[in-house]
């Protein structure tokens, strides 16, 4: 159901939603917000009703300032950026530790119900409680995620970024733009949850996204190129020495990449990679 502009008034903190002559209109308390939306949706949710209010934004234009970060989304930092020179890791230990959860709260909940008649009475409790507690955890990571993501937009613009670069693993863009989640690991899952956030927040921020292929970016050094799987934390090149967090290597090469440097030398030194831990005020940057 929706209600245009003209169904719709906003008065004292609150905002009426007419259904026409003889009909008792809806009343929302909207007190944080300070003008009428263009339209209110209004939808069904596992037995809650929601409402969307939705506004026309005013995106900044676009500026050109010749400033990229590349943006490394692996499996275990949901975020690694550069900018040519600063390497910053949003650690993902607190993701994961959420996904962790939801996965065994997830197995529990399924061996209980494989254990009782399906759709016995007892069965359907379970799959109400597990529901219930699934969406709980949903939105938990979602939140966590949505921090992130803020986060970082925050830091581009500080940045002065005019352009971020997302490593493409196997086509994620596609899936990402049609919203498939369908056949993919969790990990990919996951993967294009934080680029969508990423598309639309830098939208709002007038930064351009553009993503480019990532094969191979974590193995290669991006002092001479030559190709090498990091064994442990640091990436270390036999080859002409170079030595880095391996986090921050994939995003080094993304970024090199489109700055068109690929085979040659890093210019200048590159900054020991910073950390970001996640907390609940993450989302933005002092
Ligand atoms: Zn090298």
């Amino acid at each position: 159901m929706r209600w245009k502009s003209t169904a719709l008034r906003h008065k004292d903190g609150k905002l009426i939603l007419s259904n026409g002559r003889g009909r008792a209109p809806i009343v929302l308390e909207v007190e944080e917000i300070e003008t009428k939306p263009r339209y209110v949706e209004m939808y069904f949710h596992r037995g809650h009703y929601y409402f969307a209010l939705v506004y026309k934004i005013n995106v900044p234009p676009k500026q050109e300032t010749g400033i990229a970060v590349s943006v490394d989304m692996g499996e275990i930092h949901p975020i690694v950026c550069h900018d040519g020179e600063n390497t910053i890791i949003y650690n993902g230990r607190f993701v994961r530790s959420i996904t962790q959860y939801r996965n065994k709260v997830n197995a529990r909940f399924q061996a209980n119900m494989d254990r009782c008649e399906k759709r016995s009475k007892r069965w359907y409790q379970l799959l109400k409680a597990k529901r219930k507690t699934l969406d709980k955890i949903n939105a938990q990571l979602k939140d966590a995620e949505h921090k992130i993501t803020s986060r970082f937009i925050s830091d581009c613009e500080k940045a002065k970024a005019d352009t971020i670069v997302i490593g493409d693993l196997n086509g994620i863009r596609d899936r990402a733009k049609f919203g498939k989640k369908s056949n993919q690991k969790i990990h990919q899952w996951a993967f294009s949850r934080i680029a969508q956030k990423i598309c639309y927040k830098a939208e709002l921020a007038g930064i351009r996204v553009i993503f480019v292929s990532e094969a191979y970016t974590s193995q290669t050094c991006p002092k001479c190129a030559n190709r090498k799987k990091p064994t442990n934390r640091n990436y270390h090149c036999k080859h002409c020495g170079f030595k880095y967090h391996r986090d921050g290597v994939g995003a080094i090469n993304l970024w090199s990449k489109v700055s068109g440097y690929l085979l040659y030398p890093v210019v200048g030194e590159l900054a020991a990679p910073l950390g970001v831990k996640f907390h609940w005020h993450l989302s933005r940057s002092g």
